[in-house]
């Protein structure tokens, strides 16, 4: 058996909240899925350690925003390496309250769903939530993110063929350490800056500025390590 067979399976990437009372919470996920149309229903499988699981759980409602390929890393690190248990993740993004009181996450989506949840499947380390669609939404134009694109694209090593590929500049080459995010493996390559951050092409790790943090999770410039 081939487990990297797994890996040829395509996925997006949305945000799901849920709440629990008058509280509520958001996180990465890149298993939504339609189940049926008549009556209209999706899924979400979500990991058991996660508050929104809790909350879900508990409200049986759940929202999912469909992210545009334009979202910026430090967007999605922020829902995805953090937790609702230190912070208020919804604090500071655009969001409105849906038809069952759950966030609706509307900054960098191009759409969402909303949903009730009619069955629960516990598959041992994740739930799959199952839900019947109560709202929906398209909120705007653009292509929607992948888990592939945000991997190879946002993350990484970027395609040539990729539309946000940036052109490293060749006489800077090789002379400029690359620095791994010691949390979230996030490397950093000079040669491509981190123009979302405002850190142009060409920076050595050295000359960013303090206050920079890693788009991908938020931590400081200290908890990079040299890796060349
Ligand atoms: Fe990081």
């Amino acid at each position: 058996m081939n487990q990297m067979a797994l890996h040829k399976l395509g996925y997006g990437l949305y945000i799901v909240c849920s709440r629990k009372g008058d509280r509520h919470n958001g996180q990465i996920a890149n298993t939504v899925f339609q189940i049926t149309s008549e009556p209209p229903t999706i899924a979400v499988s979500i990991n058991k350690n996660n508050l929104t699981h809790e909350y879900i759980k508990t409200s049986k409602v759940f929202t999912a925003s469909v992210l545009s390929q334009d979202t910026p890393l430090s967007f999605i690190g922020h829902f995805g390496f953090k937790s609702g248990r230190d912070m208020d993740k919804l604090e500071g993004v655009d969001y409105k309250t849906g038809e069952t009181q759950a966030p609706v996450v509307t900054e960098n989506a191009l759409a969402y769903l909303e949903a009730r949840v009619i069955q629960d499947v516990d598959v041992g380390t994740h739930t799959i939530f199952i839900g019947e669609l109560v709202g929906a939404e398209v909120l705007g134009e653009g292509e929607p993110m992948t888990y592939a694109y945000y991997h190879q694209v946002k993350r990484g090593t970027t395609p040539k063929t990729a539309p946000s590929y940036i052109e490293k500049k060749k006489e800077t080459k090789s002379e400029m350490a690359k620095y791994e995010c010691s949390v979230c493996g996030w490397v950093y390559d000079p040669e491509l800056g981190d123009p979302d951050g405002g850190i142009e092409p060409g920076t050595p790790f050295e000359d960013i500025p303090d206050d920079w943090v890693c788009p991908v999770c938020g931590a400081t410039k200290d908890e990079f390590e040299r890796i060349e």
